[in-house]
């Protein structure tokens, strides 16, 4: 069997995060465009783009599967000197960016090794943008910023990091400034190189470099000292030379850039227009130069069948270890499980054991999503990115590994739902197919819940917000052909949480509160942050103060 394609130095497992409309998915598209595995620009105000898979996520613009798609990339410069040399691999997990999804995010960040943070130049960092770098921070996760949109009426570069610093609190280093805004945008200054990159045509693909414009200068020479300057104090031998007065070289800097990149001390920050197709290229050079590759990060920790702390390393010669981070129905080839490698490696047509469940699982068919086609491989590598077919029992969170070395990995998380509504197929005649779909959903989506109310005979179905359980519905309608209308249900509302102390119809009865909520049952969880709300909302139900016994010490 040949060897692996790409060494594991060249591949990078990155995501691309960013607040709904700062142009994530035009990015991602421009990016398969240019790694030349898509051919068509597609526009994403038409609808057309690749990595929106399902039709409704189109209509409504926003990205609710986290598809992994492995594209090609070179450095420019050494694609010049020869075409083919040096290619890494590139393997894009795609983040949502809706607040209803942010479990997706979460999932996502949990199997990718590095991100890139897409800003608009305009509205800089959106309040979403802080809750999706806040879990990008939980998971220690490496990232770079491109503040996108430098053509549009309002760019500020300079503002959008500023706010990066004092709003997320990164030290956020430009890399480049832009030359010019809005209509005027033409191109974009390397700090590193010290020239200037104008991009002539539509496409961006006829770019000159030139020197910087004269009126420029000033600015960027105090830029690039900015850059040293925080690059050296990241690094002791770099800031003695500072120190000296001695410029270390671009390489110098760039490998110590890397390291400060890959442990999350400096956002080394891009721009350019996806739309325009300005900056991509660029940005795609300082991916493959300061995102880590599977080997710069830590080990990944685990436990054994023993309950022993178990460590496993990117390498090809520990024994298979992977995390499923999706589970996917694919029309043409059923149940996808989306997973990643951290250990060794994996044949198609071979078994796994999946440690989280205790059970075996055929692997049938190995694949690889690019834009536009799959790629069916016969064995994947620690540190790939892939999907299985075939697997029976296998959710999202699962541990997958070989069956002589079983380990648990660090799993994810994954919050309660939050909200309830009660559903019911337009004609009866649905109700075990509706049934039947609800649970193929649940199965996908670890913070979608179906169950039957025991009080009531109504199926209620809960998840991470309105909008979330509005695309449950249209999925329902579309995939399974089960039209069902939804409404409020008939026990007013439920809210759970673990470890919980019941309130319930005994003493809304008692205090004669039964109102109209009817009679209520609320479990909460006092250390809980939502505590206070929860105290009041019971308060309101039961219509006055909580009794102590219901108050735990
Ligand atoms: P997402 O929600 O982050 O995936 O954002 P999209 O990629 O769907 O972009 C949102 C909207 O902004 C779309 O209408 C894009 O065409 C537009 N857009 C994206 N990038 C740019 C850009 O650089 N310049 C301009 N003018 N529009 C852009």
């Amino acid at each position: 069997m040949a060897g692996r394609q790409y060494p594991l130095e060249r591949t990078r497992n990155i995501g691309i995060m960013a607040h709904i409309d700062a142009g994530k998915t035009t990015l991602t598209e421009r990016i398969l465009f240019y790694t030349g595995v898509n051919y068509k620009i597609g526009d994403t105000h038409e609808g057309t783009a690749t990595m929106d898979w399902m039709e409704q996520e189109q209509e409504r613009g926003i990205t609710i599967t986290s598809a992994a798609t492995t594209c090609h990339w070179t450095l420019q410069k050494e694609a010049k000197k020869a075409p083919g040399a040096e290619e890494h691999r590139i393997n894009i997990i795609d983040t949502p960016g809706h607040v209803d999804f942010t479990v997706e995010v979460e999932r996502s960040l949990r199997v990718l090794d590095g991100a890139v943070g897409v800003f608009c130049a305009k509205g800089g960092v959106e309040p979403q943008s802080e809750n999706v770098w806040r879990q990008a921070d939980k998971y220690n996760v490496p990232r770079m910023a491109f503040i996108n949109k430098m053509d549009i009426l309002g760019a500020d570069f300079y503002n959008a990091v500023d706010m990066i610093k004092t709003r997320l609190g990164k030290n956020a280093v430009p890399l480049q400034l832009p030359i010019g805004k809005e209509d005027e945008f033409k191109g974009i200054i390397d700090l590193f190189e010290m020239q200037a990159y104008i991009y002539n045509d539509e496409k961006g693909e006829d770019i000159s470099i030139v020197p910087i414009p004269e009126d420029m200068k000033d600015e960027a020479e105090e830029y690039r000292l900015n850059l040293v300057e925080k690059i050296s104090e990241t690094d002791d031998d770099l800031m003695m030379m500072y120190l000296e007065g001695e410029e270390p070289s671009n390489e110098e800097l760039k490998a110590a850039l890397r390291k400060a990149t890959c442990t999350c001390t400096i956002i080394p920050v891009c721009c350019g227009t996806a739309y325009r197709n300005k900056g991509v290229q660029k940005l795609l050079d300082a991916v493959l130069e300061f995102m880590p590759a599977p080997t710069d990060i830590p080990a990944i920790d685990g436990v054994d069948d023993e309950g022993n702390a178990v460590v496993r390393h990117s390498s090809d010669e520990e024994p298979f270890s992977a995390l499923a981070f999706k589970i996917m129905t694919d029309p043409f080839v059923g149940k996808l499980a989306f997973f990643r490698v951290y250990s060794g490696t994996l044949n198609s047509g071979s078994y796994v054991l999946n440690a989280t469940k205790g059970k075996k699982e055929r692997v049938g068919r190995i694949l690889q999503m690019h834009a536009n086609k799959r790629e069916e491989l016969d064995k994947v590598y620690s540190g790939d990115i892939a999907a299985a077919v075939g697997f029976k029992t296998t959710t999202t969170g699962d541990t997958i590994c070989d069956e002589k070395f079983p380990v648990i990995l660090e799993s994810m998380e994954f919050p309660e739902p939050v909200i309830d509504v009660a559903i019911e197929p337009k004609t009866k005649a649905s109700q075990g197919k509706m049934g039947e779909a609800l649970a193929k959903l649940a199965e996908e989506d670890p913070t979608f819940r179906a169950h039957t109310d025991q009080e009531t005979g109504q199926t209620i179905i809960s998840g991470m917000g309105e909008l979330h359980l509005e695309i449950i519905v249209d999925r329902l309608l579309r995939e399974f052909k089960v039209e069902a209308n939804v409404g409020a249900p008939q026990v007013a509302y439920k809210e759970t949480f673990t470890k919980a102390v019941d309130v319930d119809s005994k003493y809304a009865k008692q205090s004669g509160g039964r109102g109209q909520y009817g009679h209520c049952k609320v479990k909460f969880e006092p250390m809980d942050a939502n505590a206070d709300k929860i105290f009041e909302f019971v308060s309101t139900v039961v219509g006055g103060a909580i009794p102590k016994e219901y108050i735990p010490a």
